[in-house]
């Protein structure tokens, strides 16, 4: 059985259908990317599933679970986790800090600091932890997003654009992340422009284009597909 599964999902803004008759489903393991030209409506989608948008029409279903008419904190209590592409760091805060606030919701004592310890392991920010967050790197900013993200152990996590603005080798790393956050059971969906991320994590494709469900594949059914290449097309930056 799917994990996320999309039935039919309808948005409209004013006259604009930008999620258009949208059927999808996001198997329990699977590394799935979702790409599409810019305006093709993947961060509305995204904001569909995580619940801050309410779809025009459709269904949402998650663990076998209609939340189709829940709030964002409930569908976060069902499993699922986002990292959007703005920043929801505390910047005034040191690293350490950062993951204290995200863990001590579920950790106590002892326990939250082991668990702290780990976190900043796994994001390789264990000599930044005194560090304000403010002063790190973008790239590091980017991966304490992502241990917030993870802190509850989300079933699902969703990444809006995790590599927007990082160097190839921090990309590369960010991509080994998801790599172990995946063996060890998460279910990933990625919103993504850098196509060697893609390259690197995806198990499965789906391009997304003007609303819609325009292709899905593995990514050499994806890159060879003349159709996708046709509407990447004058945006050279996607190549
Ligand atoms: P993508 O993330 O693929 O670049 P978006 O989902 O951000 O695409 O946007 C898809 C389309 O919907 C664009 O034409 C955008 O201008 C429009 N759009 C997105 N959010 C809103 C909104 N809150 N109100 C009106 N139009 C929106
Ligand atoms: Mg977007």
């Amino acid at each position: 059985m799917a994990l996320l599964e999309l039935h039919d999902l309808n948005k409209h803004f004013g006259g604009l259908h930008v999620t258009n008759s949208v059927n999808l489903a996001f198997e329990p393991g699977e590394i799935h990317c979702l790409i599409g030209p810019n305006g093709a409506g993947k961060s509305t989608l995204f904001r569909l599933i995580l619940g801050e948008y309410r779809p025009g029409s459709g269904e949402i279903h998650f663990a076998g679970e209609d939340i189709t008419a829940l709030k964002p904190f409930a569908r976060i209590g069902r499993g699922m986790s986002v990292k959007f592409q703005v920043p929801g760091i505390f910047k005034g805060l040191a690293v350490r800090q950062n993951l204290e606030i995200a863990l001590q919701r579920t950790h106590r004592g002892a326990e939250l600091n082991h668990e702290i310890d780990r976190l900043l392991a796994f994001l390789g920010l264990e000599a930044e932890q005194k560090q304000t967050a403010g002063n790190l790197s973008h790239g590091q900013k980017q991966w304490l997003e992502i241990g917030m993200a993870i802190s509850l152990k989300p079933r699902m996590l969703l990444l809006d654009e995790p590599t927007a603005g990082m160097s190839p080798e921090e990309t590369f790393q960010t991509g080994q992340m998801v790599q172990r956050l995946n063996a060890e059971g998460m279910t990933v969906l990625a919103v993504e422009h850098d196509m060697a991320f893609v390259r690197q994590v995806a198990q499965r494709v789906t391009v997304l284009h003007l609303g819609q469900v325009f292709a899905q594949g593995t990514i050499e059914q994806i890159v060879a597909d003349e159709r996708v290449a046709a509407i990447y097309l004058g945006q050279a930056h996607h190549a």
